[in-house]
């Protein structure tokens, strides 16, 4: 039913937001690696090693990961200038760690990757795959970030239509969305304008002002399985192991150590300023006739897999145990905003941490 005005030829099919909590897979939950300050991407010389951290991408892992694998590869290529070798050990096989060994390989080096945890089982898996820089810290890293993010960027774009899951979509929004405002004011002209619009090109309950930018969409299942794949394909190994502390990481043999254990680092290399920020994930049937991002309080994406419905952050919570309660919140309050659903109050999560005042609202907050 139209709301306000005639229905537009142009107007873009609406979601259908059937949604049974209890089939297996439909409610999902992450812990985003948030870290206080900045992400992390330096290097240190324990015992005579050569260790680059690449961790701490918060929300924006996905999006960045191209560029940071970039910049250690930098880092890495500096070093081997004044100490020749052969090996590099990667730790991690989420999207920090995938991409980093992609590099190394193009650097000639044989690499191996250390994970207690493969590929679809990272949080990396997880992620809802907007190409945007959001819920991250860069404080005093912007010179810096401006290269990660336009080669990142780049890089994504090129890989269209070769087998990466990635795609050029358009994000309608009734409020700014601000990763992608971020990467608007650090690289000026690396995503096309956006758009203010009077009301949004939906039929129903949308005739009040929005936005349209134009940005990619990483599919991670697709992207993450490419990667892997790939790797192997080049003569990576991945050996399931679990690091306890740092001492032990330095048992290996390799003298070049990449870590990109995300969350892992806050016990493993002793980083007190990392937080688990957990976000849940309502995944609805794929419906290929959806071409386009949707955030109001919240986001739905339309993925090969899933349409998923998510954009919850709890900060200072982890656990990967989502809510039926919560997925079911999410996916009437995206329902309702398209007039396919009663409005209804978000779901409420009382998260009792410190540092809840430092991003969000101290109960639930749902970020564009
Ligand atoms: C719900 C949700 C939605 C998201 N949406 C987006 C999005 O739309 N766009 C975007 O860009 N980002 C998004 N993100 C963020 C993104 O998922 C993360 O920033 C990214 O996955 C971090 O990647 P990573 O490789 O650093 O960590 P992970 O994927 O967590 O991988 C860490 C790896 O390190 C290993 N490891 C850790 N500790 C140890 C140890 N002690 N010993 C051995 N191995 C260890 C793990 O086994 C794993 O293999 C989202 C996240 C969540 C939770």
């Amino acid at each position: 039913m139209a709301h306000g005005r005639v229905r537009a030829v142009t107007d873009l099919p609406t979601p259908s937001f059937a949604f049974d909590p209890d089939a297996p897979g439909a409610c999902l939950a992450g812990v985003r690696p948030y870290r206080m300050g900045s992400y992390r991407l330096d290097t240190e010389r324990p015992s005579g090693k050569f260790v680059v951290h690449n961790y701490g991408h918060g929300g924006a892992g996905i999006s960045m990961s191209w560029g940071c694998a970039a910049r250690v590869k930098d880092l890495v290529r500096t070093f081997l200038a004044g100490s020749p070798q052969t090996e590099a050990a990667v730790l991690g096989a989420g999207v920090m760690g995938l991409t980093a060994a992609t590099r190394l390989l193009d650097l000639g080096l044989r690499v191996t990757i250390y994970a207690d945890r493969l590929p679809r089982d990272t949080t990396s898996w997880r992620a809802g795959g907007q190409w945007a820089v959001s819920i991250m810290e860069f404080a005093g890293k912007e010179q810096e970030l401006k290269g990660i993010v336009k080669t990142a960027y780049t890089t994504f774009k090129q890989s269209i239509g070769n087998g990466y899951g990635v795609s050029e979509v358009p994000n309608f929004s009734i409020r700014r969305t601000p990763g992608l405002d971020t990467v608007m004011d650090l690289v000026p002209g690396l995503l096309p304008p956006r758009e203010d619009l009077p009301g949004l090109p939906f039929q129903n309950h949308h005739d009040q002002p929005g936005h349209k930018y134009q940005t990619l969409l990483v599919e991670p299942p697709i992207f993450l399985a490419r990667l892997e794949h790939d790797l192997r394909a080049r003569g990576v190994t991945f050996v399931t192991r679990r690091f306890a502390d740092k001492a032990d990481v330095l048992t290996l043999t390799q003298q070049i150590i990449v870590n990109c254990t995300g969350l892992g680092a806050k016990t493993l290399w002793n980083d007190s300023k990392l937080l688990a920020v957990k976000g849940q994930l309502a995944m609805l049937r794929p419906q290929p006739n959806l071409h386009y991002l949707y955030g109001r309080n919240g986001y739905l994406f339309p993925r090969a897999d899933h349409v998923v419905i998510g954009g919850t952050t709890e900060m200072g919570v982890d656990d990967e145990v989502p809510s039926k309660t919560v997925c079911t919140g999410l996916v009437r309050h995206i329902a309702a905003a398209f007039g396919e659903a009663a409005p209804v109050p978000l779901p409420k999560i009382h998260i009792d941490h410190p540092d809840n005042e430092r991003l969000v609202d101290p109960r639930l907050s749902i970020t564009d």
